[in-house]
């Protein structure tokens, strides 16, 4: 191997490395700090459901409105627009897969 394909094989590795780490910094930076959690009593949600709620399975893990997301441990999006409009969130809201609120549906 000649000097000069070594070195652009170093290259095309370093930067190979660049791409993966930038994609990680940027899902752990999401978990981090640019979600918006929904507060506790935002239409009567709650963080941990009433345990009559968790008896029958209703929970933000089971409701219709729930999208979990792999990126975030414990938590997904809840889909439900007044709640949205409540957090007055531009973007997602998320909420703890054992929450719940009063909107439940069942899942379609
Ligand atoms: S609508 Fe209520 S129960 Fe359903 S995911 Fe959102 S907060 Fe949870």
């Amino acid at each position: 191997m000649q000097r000069r394909d070594f070195l652009a094989r170093i290259a095309l590795v370093v930067g190979g490395i660049a791409v993966a780490t930038s994609g990680v910094v940027s899902k752990a930076a999401r978990a981090a700090g640019e979600i918006v959690w929904v507060k506790e009593k935002k239409l009567n949600y709650v963080e941990k459901a009433p345990a009559d709620k968790v008896t029958a399975g209703k929970t933000c893990a089971s409701c219709g409105y729930y999208v979990a997301d792999a990126a975030v441990k414990g938590g997904g999006k809840c889909t439900f627009a007044g709640m949205k409009s409540a957090m007055a969130a531009k973007g997602d809201v998320y909420v703890k897969e054992g929450g719940f609120c009063p909107m439940w549906k069942k899942k379609a």
